[in-house]
């Protein structure tokens, strides 16, 4: 059914002033100003009341962390100790169930937030959670979002010299043995996929260099991406010299990871030539600026690694480091702390979206979603400018940003609206928050 998204109020696309048509799940047709499409319609859809962008793209998260979100043991905190903090609490409360949970809240925040795909970034396996990638799989479906499905791996605990607990790390082979499971029941690379999965060795100082390569070598043989925090903290690269004798780039290198499949998440704290090196291997890199500042990690140098051939794409980070899911605010986040480590020419809400859409989208692989124009996916979120904080406001896109909007009036994934009037159509939300609420008190024993 073709079906004209008519006259928006603006629209983050080139000549697209009359809105687009969309049909079997793609965008097929861009009508400029005052056009008419070239074909008749079955449907149109009035969009003069609403800002539209191409559906935003989640590169980094942890959804299980929605759990632990402004924790008492862990607030305050820089990347180490905050880690330290919450292991112990995470290894004796993820359980299935709570952990389905936690996928299903994570998800629908950032729905209602405009994101039409997300990746999560899941490293925790403790006794009874072997099939965590299943639960977020059927969630993922449930909502109707398109997802990669990123098979992260905890593999060097604190009896070998990493930092995790050994309860909730797995050995190499069984996690390897899963990367395969997950990857042959899952996969998707066709165009338009709902479902791709990525593999993701979770950092540095958690998996072993045995871990790192043949999750690589897997990759090459599924065609996947791969992922991984890097470049975070100082702490990471302090790590890094002890017990690697060099810095997290040199030793991505040395594990056959500086290619085009991978992008890292934070990728803070490299120097000129480690970016330069980046850009050149087609690194992508997922933008945290939230979680960067809720933890005092740093600042992205997003502009260089762009200007080196990088990806760059953006990321909530996981829940207890942000604390929500909530994609809008990263974007609004990304223009300030890019404009505080540059200038306020240097960074503006062209660029913020451009990494949360197009950056996002090529870190996944991905070349059928993340911008609006014709043979791409039909992924967009329109925004209304109704409330207090938007009156007055001149330019529509950037009081997106500049304004502060954090809540998409519709979404529509492939071509379906799975967000009309603010609210998921395959969601009861008072129920969830229940839910979830009640399960994530077991988080706060014994405090
Ligand atoms: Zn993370």
């Amino acid at each position: 059914m073709r079906t004209w998204i008519k006259n928006p109020l603006s629209i983050l696309a080139e000549n697209a002033g009359g809105g687009m048509v969309v049909d079997g799940g793609k965008i097929v047709e861009i009508i400029a100003a005052g056009s008419q499409p070239s074909q008749p319609v079955e449907s149109t859809y009035d969009a003069s009341q609403h800002v539209v962008l191409p559906g935003l793209i989640n590169t980094h998260h942890h959804f299980f962390q929605t759990l632990t979100r402004a924790h008492p043991a862990a607030i305050n905190k820089e990347l180490f100790p905050w880690l330290q903090a919450l292991y112990p609490i995470w290894a004796r409360h993820v359980k299935p169930d709570t952990f389905r949970l936690a996928t299903r809240l994570a998800l629908t925040e950032l729905m209602m937030s405009g994101c039409t795909t997300v990746s999560d970034h899941h490293y925790l396996y403790p006794d009874g959670l072997e099939n965590a990638m299943d639960i977020q799989i059927e969630e993922a479906a449930r909502l109707g979002i398109r997802m990669t499905a990123t098979r992260g791996s905890m593999s060097l605990s604190q009896k070998d010299g990493g930092l995790p607990p050994d309860s909730i790390v797995q050995d190499d082979d069984t996690i390897l043995a899963d990367c395969e499971r997950v990857l042959n029941t899952y996969h998707d690379k066709s165009e338009g996929s709902m479902l791709q999965v990525a593999l993701a060795p979770c950092a540095p100082f958690t998996v072993t260099k045995r871990l790192m390569t043949e999750t690589m070598e897997l990759a090459h043989r599924h065609d996947c991406t791969c992922h991984t925090h890097l470049g975070e903290t100082i702490d990471e690269n302090d790590y890094c010299i002890e017990h690697y004798g060099y810095r997290p780039v040199d030793y991505l290198e040395e594990l056959g990871w500086m290619n085009d499949r991978v992008w890292l998440a934070h990728g803070i704290h490299f120097n000129d030539d480690e970016v330069l090196r980046l850009g050149k291997a087609g690194v992508g890199v997922c933008h945290c600026p939230t979680s960067n500042m809720v933890l005092a990690s740093g600042n992205c140098r997003t502009k260089e690694l762009e200007a080196a051939g990088c990806s760059v794409g953006l990321g909530v980070d996981g829940s207890a480091s942000n604390d929500n899911s909530n994609l809008m605010e990263g974007v609004r986040h990304a223009l300030m702390v890019g404009r505080l480590t540059y200038d306020a020419a240097s960074v503006t809400h062209f660029d913020a979206f451009r990494w949360a859409t197009e950056g996002s989208a090529k870190c996944l692989g991905r070349d059928d979603i993340g911008k609006i124009a014709v043979g791409k996916q039909a992924d967009l979120s329109l925004y209304r400018l109704d409330d207090l904080r938007f009156s007055g406001a001149g330019d529509p896109l950037a009081a997106l940003v500049l304004c502060g909007a954090h809540e998409a009036d519709r979404v529509m994934v492939a071509g379906e609206w799975r967000v009309e009037d603010t609210m998921p159509v395959n969601m009861d939300l008072a129920r969830l928050r229940h839910e979830h609420g009640e399960a994530a008190k077991a988080f706060l024993e014994n405090l």
